[in-house]
């Protein structure tokens, strides 16, 4: 079965250009625009990997991975943090908040598929 991917951004752009940079893989995509919409859609679905923004209106992208880990059902997907937020002081802020990797926009289509196998890989 196809692997699920949970792709969170507010912008359009950024979730179009990610969709497009995964179109030849066979992960299946849902995109939401914010953490709410994020916890919304998993609920309703189970997703294996997420791929996440950092700034939003609602519920950012730090409050979603601490959601996503204090939650049972969730605290085991790995979580990619993709972010305009190249600072040091950020960076840790992911990932102390639990993702599994932090990356700088714009990312190249290489690293972000080699970081998705990684994940999934359970690496
Ligand atoms: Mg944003």
């Amino acid at each position: 079965m196809s692997k699920h991917i949970l792709i969170v951004d507010d912008c359009r752009t950024t979730r179009k250009l990610l969709i497009y940079s995964l179109k030849d893989t066979h992960y299946q995509i849902t995109v939401a625009s914010n953490g709410i919409e994020a916890l919304e859609k998993m609920a309703s679905c189970p997703v294996d990997l997420v791929i996440t923004d950092l700034n939003m209106p609602k519920m950012d992208g730090l409050e979603l991975v601490r959601a996503l880990r204090g939650e049972t059902l969730y605290n085991h997907i790995p979580i990619i943090m993709l972010t305009t937020e190249g600072k040091e002081e950020e960076k840790k802020k992911g990932l102390a908040s639990g993702a599994n990797r932090y990356l700088v926009k714009p990312v190249s289509r290489e690293v972000l598929h080699n970081q998705i196998k990684e994940l999934l890989r359970g690496k």
